[in-house]
């Protein structure tokens, strides 16, 4: 089954030429592997910019919609915009929007909002701290269980999870490498949360993904862990290394 890929490029580059610029490195250094998806998350405003890749090759998602489908909400971006543009998944919740006050109930609504408008949500969740008491296991399912409150079983098939502890990202200061260990016992436990809520066979076809300072070192240990996937930050900005771990799971 193929591996998902996605680049998610947060606040970068900082001009279109830039842009261009990386764009024109995907179509020259990527070559097409049918056994991996790649997801390419622009900022919405290079979005047009990015409609330049190779379409056999890269697929397009943003990073962010809005909870409101449409209306008076100066500078939000709809998911209605973003499928017109050509996306077909979007990132949500992921923990540097949490960090700027964005609730479960808000990430529920998005969701609703992206599976209306046919974008493939990828639902990041992961904890701030690993404690030795567990606590984290309860927060991740919270996490979960409220974010996908308003998913159908029926829908909930084509939901992407990003397993991405704040802990391992590359820009958290004083960040810890996680292992493909710590990433398996969290897809066994996500995986029971969501076969708890839509029963064991809908479980099995959610693809459950690390992110959380891959590079090319690293990223081959969390696939032979299970990952079905991986959620690139800062490595899919750099073509080398972006590259390098796309062909480790070649
Ligand atoms: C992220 O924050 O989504 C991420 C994966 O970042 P990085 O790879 O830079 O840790």
């Amino acid at each position: 089954m193929a591996k998902f890929i996605i680049a998610n490029w947060k606040m970068n580059p900082s001009s279109v030429k830039e842009t261009g610029l990386l764009i024109d490195s995907l179509n020259k250094e990527i070559y097409l592997n049918k056994n991996i998806e790649i997801v390419i998350c622009p900022p919405n405003i290079f979005l047009q910019k990015a409609s330049l890749l190779d379409k056999k090759r890269f697929n397009l998602g943003v990073q962010d919609i809005s909870r409101e489908v449409k209306g008076p909400f100066t500078g939000e971006i709809s998911a209605l915009m973003s499928k017109s543009l050509n996306a077909s998944y979007v990132i949500l919740g992921h923990s540097e929007r949490r960090g700027l006050g964005e609730s479960n109930d808000i990430i529920a609504q998005k969701i609703k909002n992206a599976i209306k408008a046919k974008l493939i949500p990828i639902l990041c969740v992961g904890e701030k701290d690993r404690t030795h008491d567990g606590s984290y296991l309860n927060f991740i399912k919270s996490e979960l269980m409220s974010s996908l409150s308003l998913v159908s079983k029926k829908d909930a098939k084509n939901i992407i999870i990003a397993y991405e502890p704040i802990w391992s990202i590359s820009t958290t200061e004083n960040h810890q490498n996680a292992t493909g260990h710590d990433f398996e016992e969290i897809k066994i436990y996500i995986k029971k949360v969501l076969s708890d809520m839509y029963g064991l066979n809908t479980a099995n076809t959610i693809k459950i993904l690390y992110g959380g300072s891959v590079d090319n070192k690293n990223a081959k240990e969390f696939i032979d862990s299970g990952a079905d996937g991986l959620l690139v930050g800062k490595s899919s900005l750099d073509i080398k290394k972006f590259s390098a771990i796309i062909n480790i799971l070649k």
